[in-house]
């Protein structure tokens, strides 16, 4: 009987494969046909300077305009699309409209932020690319820094460090992204040449709950840490005007979050 049961559930689990396996291909052939017809659009979520409560910057955050499924976010796609190396020429697109997006509709003084995934940096020709699509798209330099995860750094920190530090000498910046949540985020922090850090929205949400003494904390060394090394903060996911107010106390300079304003398309900010 055990025997039969067992057969069974391996042909449920053989069939629950195979179902897996002709959605990721179907949403590989969806992707390439989206590159194709132009489906990927960046929002702009903006980034306040909380002292003052001005818009000093835009993250870019890719969305899928899906034919038949609507607006998609990345967790709906970009695992796909990394997984069968779409992703960089996704990325790229995304790069390019946000860079022309925000060069031509912007005023001369905002920045823009955008994810950066570890296999870009991987080819030691980024930052050419990213030079070279700046001069296309008419951005000034010093507008654009890159975000990047403490795990982008794994495979080889010093050709990434390399990198970001032949950017920097070009104008444009590094911001550490989602920080306090990857691996032995202490040791980047000197070694990198960063513009910015962003301090993940998990901290921040625990800003204003109950004994919330230890986030209070950690992000106080935080803060304390980044600015004795010259980096100016960003916090993630303000949802509430008292972790905002909380965050403003504590010298944080910049911030973002659903409080301050959803990522929209550009010509909700400019
Ligand atoms: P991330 O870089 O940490 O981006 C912040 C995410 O938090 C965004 O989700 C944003 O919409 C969301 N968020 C902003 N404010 C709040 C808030 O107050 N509360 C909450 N709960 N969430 C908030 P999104 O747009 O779904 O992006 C998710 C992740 O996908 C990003 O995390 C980033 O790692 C990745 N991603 C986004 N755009 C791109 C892209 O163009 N290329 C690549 N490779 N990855 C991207
Ligand atoms: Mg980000
Ligand atoms: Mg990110
Ligand atoms: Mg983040």
């Amino acid at each position: 009987q055990a025997k039969q049961l067992g057969r069974k559930r391996f042909a449920v689990f053989d069939e629950a494969l195979a179902k897996d396996m002709v959605d990721v291909l179907t949403m590989e052939s969806e992707l390439r046909k989206a590159l194709r017809q132009n489906e990927f659009e960046p929002h702009f979520q903006p980034i306040f300077r909380l002292g003052d409560s001005t818009i000093v910057g835009y993250e870019a955050l890719i969305r899928w305009n899906h034919p038949q499924r609507g607006l998609l976010k990345p967790s709906d796609f970009v695992r796909i699309a990394e997984d069968s190396g779409l992703i960089e020429a996704i990325d790229w697109r995304m790069f390019e409209l946000s860079c022309r997006l925000l060069a031509e509709k912007g005023p001369a003084e905002p920045f823009i932020t955008f994810n950066v995934s570890a296999l870009h940096l991987r080819h030691v020709d980024f930052d050419t690319r990213i030079l070279k699509m700046l001069e296309r798209t008419g951005l000034q330099p010093s507008r654009l820094v890159t975000e990047v995860t403490e795990g982008a750094l794994l495979d080889n920190p010093e050709s990434v460090r390399a990198t970001l530090e032949r950017l920097r000498i070009s104008g444009v910046g590094a911001a550490l992204d989602d920080f306090g949540t990857g691996y032995s985020s202490l040791s980047y922090l000197h070694s990198l040449p960063l513009r910015m850090l962003k301090i993940d929205r998990a901290f921040v949400h625990e800003l204003d709950k109950d004994g919330s003494t230890n986030s209070t904390t950690v992000v106080a060394a935080i803060l304390a840490l980044a600015h004795a090394l010259n980096i100016q903060v960003i916090a993630e996911g303000i949802e509430t005007q008292e972790q905002f107010d909380t965050l403003l106390r504590m010298g944080c300079e910049m911030g973002q979050g659903y409080l301050l304003g959803r990522p929209c398309p550009v010509d909700h900010w400019l």
